[in-house]
């Protein structure tokens, strides 16, 4: 997911949770890298849950599809019942981690200093990182969306070098828009965006900031993602619900380039 200093190339990515079997995910994998041949304006991701890495890796070697896994222990290695190591991840070929994913943070009680853990663990291995960061529902009826992205976004990159900062992109999803069916609307995409770029900027420099994909996540859909993507700040979705079958996530690809 590293992209050239300076330019934001659209990426849309689709995060499975733990859903699909063998068999379906073989057939999103194909209909999906048939229906982007051709399509160098675009970026797409798939992560699947980890049983199914080894076989998506496999049938997206050439397609240009960038796989990743949706988590990875922040220990190294040793007696983690049911973990899977960053090394393990790197030893089968996996690129990218997605880490501090809503459900990891509410439903498992990752803390902000176990994901920046991760963080750390991920990029000394060399992976690249897709961190997600978002305010809840009480937290944005209580204002503190952006003291809350803020500090979900310092923890988790305290210790980031400058020189690491292309290996990392962002996914802003408000919890209360996952999976809801409930968007955010441009205007407050585009305000959290904008923000959490700044905030980029303070930790790092300007450029880098500019540089730094900021996806948004939170119920997008062929309808309402051209809406989003208009916004400047918005350079790519996380898609979930809506990633699981070609025929919903194909045309959220298509929506994307507007
Ligand atoms: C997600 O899980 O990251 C997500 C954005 O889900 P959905 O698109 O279903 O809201």
């Amino acid at each position: 997911m590293t992209t050239p200093s300076n330019s934001r190339k659209p990426l849309i990515a689709g995060n499975w949770k733990m859903n699909l079997d063998r068999k379906s995910v073989q057939e999103l994998v194909g209909a999906v890298s048939s229906g982007i041949v051709g399509r160098g304006d675009v970026d797409v991701a798939f992560f699947p849950p980890y049983v199914y890495l080894p076989e998506v890796l496999a049938a997206c070697e050439g397609t240009g599809i960038m796989v990743g896994s949706q988590n990875a222990s922040e220990q190294a290695k040793g007696a983690f019942t049911g973990e899977i190591s960053v090394s393990m991840l790197k030893d089968i070929g996996v690129p990218c981690v997605l880490i501090g994913h809503s459900e990891r943070r509410h439903v498992y009680g990752e803390t902000l200093e176990q994901i920046h853990a991760k963080v750390a663990i991920a990029l000394e291995a060399g992976l690249q990182v897709m961190l997600c960061i978002g305010e809840t529902l009480e937290e944005r009826e209580g204002e503190r969306t952006e003291k809350v992205c803020a500090e979900q976004l310092s923890t988790a990159l305290a210790g980031v070098s400058r020189a690491d900062l292309p290996r990392i992109s962002l996914a802003y999803e408000p919890v209360w828009a996952i999976g809801t069916g409930v968007v955010a609307t441009p205007e407050q995409a585009a305000s959290v965006h904008q923000y959490v770029r700044g905030v980029l900027a303070g930790l790092f420099d300007d450029s880098g900031a500019q540089s730094t994909r900021i996806l948004y996540g939170g119920s997008v859909k062929a309808d309402n993602v051209t809406e989003l993507m208009s916004v400047p700040d918005i350079d790519g979705a996380l898609v979930g619900g809506a990633s699981l079958a070609a025929n919903t996530f194909l045309p959220i690809i298509e929506g994307a380039l507007g």
